[in-house]
């Protein structure tokens, strides 16, 4: 019967289609593409515009796509996962935080995005304008052995920085965090997240973290849920604690004169994971607070602004590029 049915089907198709579909075929091997369309492909940035200034973290919604297999971009070789977005009443997006990292150089880049749904694939292109943050100019003084190590401690320095890349390597690839980000210690902030630092009159690595001043003892809270990916004891950082919020998002709590999770422990937003210390290399107790961002040293007050509510951003805080959008008026600004 099968075969039957194919045959007349077959029978059905008169001689001058068949020629039609020969002649088509022959061309289009002839001319692979353009028989079919000749439009150039878009110019980059053309699916509009973002700007923000080192360390800071950018909101960016991709509206109107239907359920995706996957969306990532790319921004200066850093890959930013994007997570869909439920809003009742309003049609589904897609959300990717992207971390401007706090020495990337001012200028305009483009973030790559692919959005693929089962075998096809769509790009999308927009322009990020890295503005340039007045980061402040700290001169330290410290025990010099606090700040030059020995032999014996440059090697542990090298073998602790590697245990920490390995360990991060190995990030969560679903979005674990869920609800807005909370300030793990109530206390007074200094401000030097990005500051250059002259350490005995020679210059240092930018300060990657902020630091927050607060009595030795003081409760400090994870900023989300997530995973604790490290926890360690090590030269600079003294007793340090990392967490994995997924899809290569990072907060590190350092000096702790306690660690109270081990690692692997799941943890939620406010739950307490040490207590605030002076131990690695501190002048005296207060906590380093640090994030990373898909790679990107970012400004961990910047999280607190991000306009996450239960896992939603309310409709006024967002950015929707569009071509025309000025540069400024993307940009969530850093709380000052
Ligand atoms: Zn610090």
């Amino acid at each position: 019967m099968m075969t039957a049915s194919l045959a007349q089907t077959h029978a059905r198709i008169s001689w001058p289609d068949r020629t039609l579909i020969i002649a088509v075929v022959l061309l289009s091997s002839i001319f692979p593409v353009e028989l079919f369309s000749n439009t150039p492909p878009a110019p980059k940035g053309f699916d509009g515009q973002y700007s923000g200034k080192q360390g800071q973290v950018l909101v960016v919604k991709l509206k109107g796509i239907e359920k995706a297999t996957e969306v990532n971009g790319t921004f200066l070789k850093r890959t930013i996962p994007f997570f869909r977005e439920f809003r009742s009443g309003e049609p589904d997006g897609y959300i990717g935080l992207l971390g401007i990292d706090m020495q990337d150089e001012p200028g305009t880049y483009e973030l790559a995005v692919e959005v693929k749904q089962g075998e096809q694939a769509k790009q999308l292109s927009f322009n990020v304008l890295v503005a340039k943050e007045n980061f402040i100019v700290e001169h330290l003084k410290l025990p010099k052995e606090k700040v030059d190590l020995d032999e014996k401690g440059a090697a542990r320095w090298k073998t602790e920085q590697e245990q920490v890349k390995q360990a991060l390597e190995d990030n969560s690839r679903l979005k674990l965090w869920h609800s807005n980000f909370v300030e793990p210690v109530n206390g007074k902030r200094t401000g030097i997240f990005g500051s250059v630092r002259i350490m005995n009159g020679k210059p240092r690595n930018p300060h990657n973290g902020e630091d927050i001043g607060a009595p030795l003892g003081t409760d400090v809270a994870a900023t989300n849920d997530g995973i604790v990916r490290i926890t360690v004891d090590h030269i600079f950082s003294g007793k340090g604690v990392f967490i994995d919020h997924g899809l290569g998002f990072y907060s590190m709590y350092f000096h702790l004169s306690e660690i109270l999770v081990k690692d692997g422990d799941l943890v939620t937003a406010g739950q307490i994971v040490g207590k605030v210390g002076a131990t690695g290399r501190a002048t005296g107790p207060h906590l380093h607070w640090g994030v990373k961002l898909n790679g990107a040293r970012v400004n961990p007050y910047s999280l607190l602004d991000l306009p996450f509510k239960n896992g939603l951003i309310p409709a006024d805080r967002l950015a929707t590029p569009t071509p025309e959008a000025t540069p400024d008026s993307q940009a969530i600004p850093v709380k000052e």
